[in-house]
């Protein structure tokens, strides 16, 4: 399990290299399909809050009725995945300044954030 304080994990979305917070990018634990904030606007989050609140804690499968992930399917469809569900197969947690503990998708490469950034319509240098 990997642990990180909400400064440490700023700072590896930030090493992602995108110029703009909504396409900084992370994976999905079940159907590692990448997505970032602006992946489930496009897909219909009601708002850019609603959308910032489930990034990285709900898969983007959830917006466009993706269903649950076959195993074998390759990544990019999503899935109807959360990390609010029973099953708790989280990879990381970031710690709050209390100290507890938050469930969440793991960080995208600097490759992978910026390649869905320029899907997305976003620009990055
Ligand atoms: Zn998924």
């Amino acid at each position: 399990m990997k642990k990180l304080t909400i400064a440490e994990f700023q700072s590896e979305l930030k090493a992602q290299g995108v110029d703009r917070r909504e396409d900084m990018a992370v994976v999905c634990p079940i159907c590692k399909t990448v997505q970032s904030m602006q992946s489930l606007i496009n897909a219909g989050a009601k708002d850019q809050d609603h959308a910032e609140r489930l990034t990285g804690f709900s898969c983007v499968g959830r917006f466009t009725g993706a269903g649950p992930h076959k195993k074998g399917t390759p990544p990019g469809k999503g899935c109807d995945w959360t990390l609010g569900g029973l099953f708790r197969l989280h990879e990381m947690v970031v710690i709050d300044e209390n100290g507890r503990e938050h469930p969440h998708f793991l960080p995208a490469t600097p490759e992978q954030a910026r390649k869905l950034a320029s899907q997305n319509g976003g620009f990055n240098g």
